[in-house]
C-alpha cells in the first residue's frame, strides 16, 4: 500500500487535477475528504466545522439504501472477487448476471421480461432510447424517432438523456440547439395527493396525439422528478401517459433510476399508478451504492419488434456490461431489501422526515416543505447558498448537498430515530443559513 497522502497535499492535487460533478477546473471550493464510511456515517479525514463524522442525508445520491460497509454486501463482493471481478459478456455469461436479471424480471412491474445490464444510469437511458427508435425502424416506421417528456425532468448527463432533461431549469440548458429537439409538455401539476387536473391531462393526451407520427416514445420519471427539481405529482398522470401511448402507438419509458427499490414507499414508483411501461430504467440503489450498474428492461413486444427488423440485433455492448462484481453485489442488495420489512423502514423514515422538516415551513424564505416515502424536500424562494447550507448542516453532524433552491434528503433506510431527528434539525438549520 502507498503512504497515505496528507490531507493538504490530497486537496492540492484534487484541486489541480480532478474534476468533480458539475465542477470547474481547477476546483474553487475544497470538498471534504472522506476516509471511510460505515452504517449511515461518513468519517472525515479532518474534522469539518467540529464534526469528525457526518450522518449521510443523501445516501450518496439515492444509492446507499442499506448504509455503508454492510456485512452482507461486503461478503457478496468478497466472495465474487475470489472468483472473478470481470469477464467480457460477448459470447460468455455468468451466474451473477443471470441471477440478477431473473430477479429484476420478478420484482419489477409484470410484463417486463428482458434485461440489458448497463454500466450507469445515463447509459441505461441511452439503451432505452435506442430500443424504442430501433423498434419503430424495425416494424417499418422509421420516422418515429422523437421523444416526448414533461418539463422538470432529469434523465442523465450523456447526449440523449440531456435532450429530455428540463430545457430551462435543468443543468443542460447550454446545449439547446445542439441537442436533438424533443417534444416538451408542461411539468405535471405538483402534489402526490393532489386531485388530478383534468385540463392538464387533456393537454398531455392532445400533445401525444398531435406528435404521434414522429414519436418513438414518451419518457418520464414516474411520481417523483429528482434532480430536475425534486417535485412530486399524482400517479394519475402516469396512467394518462400509459393510455395515451397505447391509443396513439407510442412506447412508454419510465425512468426509475432514482425512485426504484422502495424509495417512494412502493418497490417501484410505477406501482403507485398500476402501470407497466414498455421500457424501464433502474440504477442508483440497484447495487446498494457499492458499484456502478444500471439496467434497461423491456417487454417481449419491444424485443420481438427489434428482432424482426432488417438489423435484428440491439447494437449495444459496453466493455463492462454485466460486470460480475457489480451484479453479485446488486443481487445481494436486492435480496437484502426484499428479506426485510422495507415498507415499514421507509414508512418510519417518512414519518420522521414529516416531523423533522415541519418546523422549516415556518422559516422566512421557505416556499414549500414536502415529503414522500424516504424523500424530504425544503424548497426556498431563492437560490441556496450551498457553502452556508453545507456548513450549517455539518454543524448539526449531517451531510447534505443542496442545489438550486432545494434542500433535500433521502436517508439510507437503516437510519434510526435519533439520526433522523438530526437530519431534520440539519435541514432546518441549513434552511435558516441558506
Ligand atoms: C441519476 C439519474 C440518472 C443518471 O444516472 P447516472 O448513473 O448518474 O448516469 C438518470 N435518471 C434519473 C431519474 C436519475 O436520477
Amino acid at each position: 500500500m502507498p503512504e497515505p497522502l496528507a490531507p493538504d497535499r490530497l486537496l492540492e492535487l484534487d484541486r489541480r487535477h480532478v474534476w468533480h460533478p458539475y465542477g470547474p477546473m481547477p476546483g474553487r471550493q475544497d470538498p471534504l475528504v472522506v476516509e471511510s464510511a460505515a452504517g449511515v456515517r461518513l468519517r472525515l479525514a479532518e474534522p469539518a466545522w467540529g464534526a469528525e463524522e457526518l450522518i449521510d442525508g443523501m445516501s450518496s445520491w439515492w444509492s446507499a439504501i442499506h448504509g455503508y460497509n454492510h456485512p452482507v454486501l461486503n461478503a457478496a463482493a468478497r466472495e465474487q472477487l475470489g472468483r472473478m471481478s470481470h469477464v467480457m459478456f460477448g459470447g460468455l455469461t455468468h451466474e451473477p448476471a443471470v441471477r440478477l436479471a431473473a430477479r429484476l424480471v420478478e420484482t419489477t412491474p409484470a410484463g417486463l421480461e428482458h434485461v440489458f445490464l448497463a454500466d450507469s444510469g445515463s447509459v441505461s437511458v441511452e439503451v432505452a432510447v435506442k430500443m424504442c427508435l430501433q423498434y419503430w425502424r424495425s416494424v417499418g416506421r422509421p420516422r418515429k424517432r422523437r421523444l416526448l417528456t414533461w418539463r422538470g425532468g432529469y434523465h442523465g448527463d450523456t447526449w440523449q438523456p440531456m435532450s429530455v432533461c428540463d430545457p430551462e431549469g435543468g443543468m443542460h440548458g447550454l446545449w439547446q440547439g445542439a441537442l436533438p429537439r424533443q417534444v416538451f409538455a408542461d411539468a405535471p401539476p405538483a402534489g402526490f395527493a393532489a386531485e388530478p387536473d383534468a385540463g392538464y391531462a387533456d393537454r398531455l393526451r392532445a400533445l401525444i396525439a398531435r406528435h404521434a407520427d414522429e414519436l418513438a416514445a414518451v419518457i418520464v420519471e414516474p411520481v417523483v422528478q429528482g434532480a430536475g427539481g425534486m417535485r412530486f405529482h399524482s400517479p394519475a398522470y402516469v396512467r394518462v401517459l400509459r393510455e395515451a401511448c397505447d391509443e396513439h402507438g407510442v412506447l412508454l419509458v419510465l425512468d426509475e433510476i432514482a425512485t426504484g427499490f422502495g424509495r417512494t414507499g412502493r418497490l417501484f414508483a410505477a406501482e403507485h399508478a398500476g402501470v407497466t411501461p414498455d421500457v424501464l430504467c433502474v440504477g442508483k440503489a440497484l447495487t446498494g451504492g457499492y458499484l456502478t450498474m444500471a439496467a434497461t428492461l423491456c417487454t417481449p413486444r419491444v424485443a420481438e419488434g427489434i428482432s424482426r427488423g432488417e438489423v435484428p440485433v440491439l447494437a449495444h455492448g459496453p466493455t463492462f456490461m454485466a460486470n460480475p462484481l457489480a451484479a453479485a453485489v446488486a443481487s445481494a442488495s436486492v435480496e437484502l431489501l426484499l428479506a426485510q420489512d422495507w415498507r415499514s423502514a421507509v414508512g418510519r423514515i417518512e414519518a420522521g422526515l414529516r416531523a423533522g422538516l415541519a418546523p422549516a415551513a415556518e422559516l422566512p424564505g421557505v416556499r414549500d416543505v414536502r415529503v414522500l416515502g424516504a424523500i424530504g424536500v425544503v424548497q426556498l424562494d431563492h437560490e441556496v447558498d450551498v457553502a452556508a447550507a453545507t456548513r450549517a448542516a455539518a454543524r448539526e453532524g449531517v451531510w447534505l448537498r443542496p442545489f438550486r433552491d432545494l434542500l433535500y434528503t433521502m436517508p439510507p433506510y437503516i437510519t434510526d430515530e435519533r439520526d433522523l431527528a438530526r437530519i431534520g434539525a440539519a435541514v432546518c438549520a441549513a434552511a435558516q443559513a441558506a
